[in-house]
């Protein structure tokens, strides 16, 4: 026979308030489709013979490690290649680097993006037209240099500092590395147009609609969020402009390469935590990261 305890067990302590974290992920985020197919090309090729890749096929250890593992090779210079076939990366290459490539023998597979392509269009077009071609970007970008090279003459900018020691000309021709945000391409062709009112200036907007895509989303997450982590290599040039737009808006911005780098302390106090990732980084990576946020107790 079962009898009552004499003492009832105390009523559980309230628990203090908790608010559960939203993850808010960018509506464009991660690997575009000039990546995914270099990456591809670069697979399908790599079992059937050494393969020698051009420069970085992508900044990002994660993916650089896996083509690695297949025993692709990469160097930075045509002379040091040492296998019968080498690979053009996605950012592109120019006339004069193929020429070299093809005059040692090599056999080419060119995964150059089609964007890539169009901006050396672009660029080729303004300096025929008669423009002096200022181009927007890294100057020692690996697509910056292609979209050079081959000029006689040019100017790579990327600061206002850059635009104040330009040479007046009568004619410059903006185009820009298709990774930089477009705000800054058109801030930086309006100062060039203040800087020499009598020089007729023609701006081709030569950024990706991948890079615009993922710029206009992290600043839509940066504007909700207390938080935004933004993933992808460290060398990424699209990856840190995605973090710089971030932190212009506001928000507290922590880059990460892969979910080890994640710190709990980041979260401290954060309501909303916003998520996007660079053009070269994997969906697994990315996916990592999210699982890892939404498991990340919340403190405050
Ligand atoms: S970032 Fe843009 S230009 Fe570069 S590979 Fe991706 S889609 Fe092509």
């Amino acid at each position: 026979m079962s009898s009552l305890p004499l003492h009832p067990p105390p009523p559980a302590p309230p628990q203090p308030p908790t608010q559960p974290r939203t993850v808010l992920r960018a509506a464009h985020l991660g690997m575009c489709f000039g990546v995914r197919n270099a990456i591809a090309l670069a697979l399908a090729h790599a079992p059937t013979q050494p393969l020698t890749i051009l420069g970085d096929l992508v900044h990002n250890p994660t993916v650089l490690k896996r083509l690695l593992d297949q025993g692709v090779t990469i160097q930075h210079q045509v002379a040091a290649v040492s296998t019968p076939t080498a690979m053009i990366t996605a950012h592109g290459a120019s006339r004069r680097r193929l020429a070299e490539a093809q005059a040692r023998g090599l056999r080419i597979v060119d995964a150059t993006c089609p964007l890539v392509r169009a901006a050396h269009a672009a660029v080729q077009n303004l300096a025929r037209a008669g423009f002096h071609p200022v181009v927007v970007g890294l100057r020692d970008h690996v697509e910056v240099r292609g979209l050079t090279e081959d000029l006689a003459a040019f100017d790579v900018v990327l600061t206002e500092e850059d635009i104040r020691r330009l040479r007046p000309r009568a004619r410059f021709g903006v185009a820009a590395q298709t990774t930089q945000p477009i705000e800054r391409v058109r801030h930086l062709a309006g100062l060039l147009r203040e800087r020499f009112p009598g020089a007729e200036v023609r701006v081709c907007d030569t950024v990706c609609q991948p890079t615009k895509q993922r710029q206009y989303a992290a600043l839509e997450i940066a504007r909700c969020a207390d938080v935004v982590v933004v993933v992808g290599g460290i060398h990424s040039n699209n990856t840190r402009e995605l973090a710089a737009t971030c932190a212009r808006h506001g928000a507290r911005v922590h880059h990460v390469q892969t979910a080890a780098d994640l710190r709990p302390a980041w979260l401290a106090g954060a309501a909303t935590v916003g998520l996007t990732a660079g053009t070269s980084t994997p969906d697994e990576v990315v996916d990592e990261v999210e699982r890892w946020l939404r498991a990340c107790p919340v403190a405050d």
